[in-house]
């Protein structure tokens, strides 16, 4: 049911399925780069906890600030920059974003990345989970009234997460071990698609 505070549910939300992760995707990190990413994310979002609780910052402008300004990795600010926009979606009563408002930040928050990171649908990294919610909030933007337009964003991306285990990278530490990633899904594509999800448990 959605959330009196959602985008502060949003982020306690995260926060929880993060620390369920973690090792996960530090796991999938290791196959394929550096073995950091579940610790970057897990640290990020526990200082975005620390800034909401300790500075009343609103849950995801707390995301963006601790991705931007605090998390190193390649993930950090790319993160941060999808949180940025993220963020000026978020009603400021603390309701439910529209569909066409994410659809808006989240296609934004790709072109960001997009400049930023050089990275296109496609190359193995979190754009093939952001790219495909993204596309799936637009199409349910034109719908009169979406049904369940981040439950099928949700979905849309982790479908997209779970197809990068046959893409051979070409962005980022996994495109230096080249064949070796084949069989292992991209970890910052799925951490974008668990966000998805979370999206769509504290506001559907
Ligand atoms: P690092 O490789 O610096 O240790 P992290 O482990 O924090 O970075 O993050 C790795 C994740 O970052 C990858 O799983 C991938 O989703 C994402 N990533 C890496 N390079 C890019 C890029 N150029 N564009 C978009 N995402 C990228
Ligand atoms: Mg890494
Ligand atoms: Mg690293």
């Amino acid at each position: 049911a959605p959330h009196a505070n959602g985008d502060r549910a949003l982020l306690d939300r995260y926060a929880l399925t993060v620390s369920q992760v973690r090792d996960n995707l530090t796991e999938l990190d290791q196959l394929v780069g550096d073995g950091d990413f579940g610790d970057n994310l897990a640290g990020g979002v526990r200082r975005a906890v620390k800034l909401a609780d300790e500075r009343g910052v609103d849950g995801t402008t707390a995301l963006a600030h601790a991705f931007l300004d605090d998390v190193g990795g390649t993930s950090g600010p790319l993160f941060g920059l999808l949180f940025q926009h993220l963020a000026s979606a978020a009603p400021k009563d603390g309701g439910a974003p529209t569909a066409a408002a994410l659809a808006e930040a989240a296609e934004a928050g790709f072109a960001a990345i997009h400049r930023v990171g050089g990275a296109n649908p496609g190359d193995c990294t979190l754009v093939d989970a952001l790219a495909p919610a993204a596309r799936s909030l637009a199409d349910s933007a034109r719908e009169e009234a979406p049904d369940a337009p981040l439950t099928e964003a949700a979905q849309a991306a982790i479908r997209g997460a779970l197809a990068t285990a046959e893409l051979r990278p070409r962005r980022g530490r996994a495109s230096y071990v080249g064949d070796h990633a084949l069989g292992v899904p991209d970890p910052g594509a799925l951490a974008v698609a668990l966000l998805f999800m979370a999206l769509a448990d504290v506001h559907e």
